[in-house]
């Protein structure tokens, strides 16, 4: 019963994330068909060139990131465990942001004590903190103060790691859907990014847990067992 359980809430999830996907990437292949079913007869003017050159290329690549997102977290590999040091992990990422956050003038403030082992698969990992720097960074894009503060620490229950923004923060009604499939409030998002980090927490027998004000600012937590 418990296995046919857990097949149910997967069918549910598939089916759910299915018709996600295919209203998502409708869109993009409308304007597309627009564009070429009217090329023939506008081939000769020049603004209608110049718009499909901008529009067409830009609606394929978000197909393209729709569709990146999702094998990402489908591929279904199985996890490749190794021992990480924690602060390795978070600092590789971190790498990957320096420049930005010099560029947005944010500061950073981070508090990764040496020596935390964690027991999970590196890849993967990387791109849940990835995801939630995005976030964090896109959340404090208009924020007076931008402080990124990331914390880890070990306890007896095992090792959390929290990112906290100073950034827009989210309103109650927000809070429920967010690690739902496709569910986003920017107008270039794609709701991908938490709803695969969720997944991913899962998998590794963790979780991640969010708290957010309004208007002041998200932290996230992850858990690891
Ligand atoms: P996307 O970034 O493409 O919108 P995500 O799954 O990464 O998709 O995030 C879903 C939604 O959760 C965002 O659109 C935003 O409304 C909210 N959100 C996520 N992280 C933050 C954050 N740090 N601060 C404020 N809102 C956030
Ligand atoms: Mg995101």
């Amino acid at each position: 019963l418990q296995a046919r359980l857990i097949s149910q809430e997967k069918m549910h999830a598939l089916g759910q994330l299915a018709a996600g996907m295919a209203h998502e990437l409708r869109n993009p292949l409308t304007a597309i068909k627009t564009f070429i079913d009217m090329l023939p007869k506008k081939l000769d003017d020049e603004r209608f060139r110049s718009e499909l050159l901008h529009y067409v290329p830009e609606e394929m690549e978000r197909m393209n990131r729709i569709l990146e997102d999702l094998l990402d977290y489908s591929r279904s590999k199985p996890l490749e465990i190794e021992e990480t040091d924690l602060k390795m992990l978070v600092d590789s990422v971190l790498g990957l942001f320096a420049k930005r956050a010099v560029n947005e003038q944010v500061e950073m403030h981070i508090e990764v004590p040496q020596g935390i082992k964690v027991c999970l698969d590196r890849r993967r990992l990387k791109q849940v903190l990835i995801n939630l720097m995005i976030n964090a960074l896109e959340a404090m894009s208009t924020s007076s103060v931008k402080r990124l503060h990331i914390k880890a620490r070990e306890s007896a229950d095992g090792v959390e790691l929290t990112v906290s923004d100073t950034g827009e923060g989210m309103s109650a009604e927000q809070l429920p859907h967010l690690f739902e499939p496709f569910f986003t409030t920017k107008t270039q998002g794609i709701g991908l990014g938490l709803y695969v980090s969720d997944k991913i927490m899962r998998e590794h027998g963790g979780r991640i847990d969010v708290s957010s004000t309004k208007g002041e600012g998200t932290t996230f937590t992850l858990f690891f067992q």
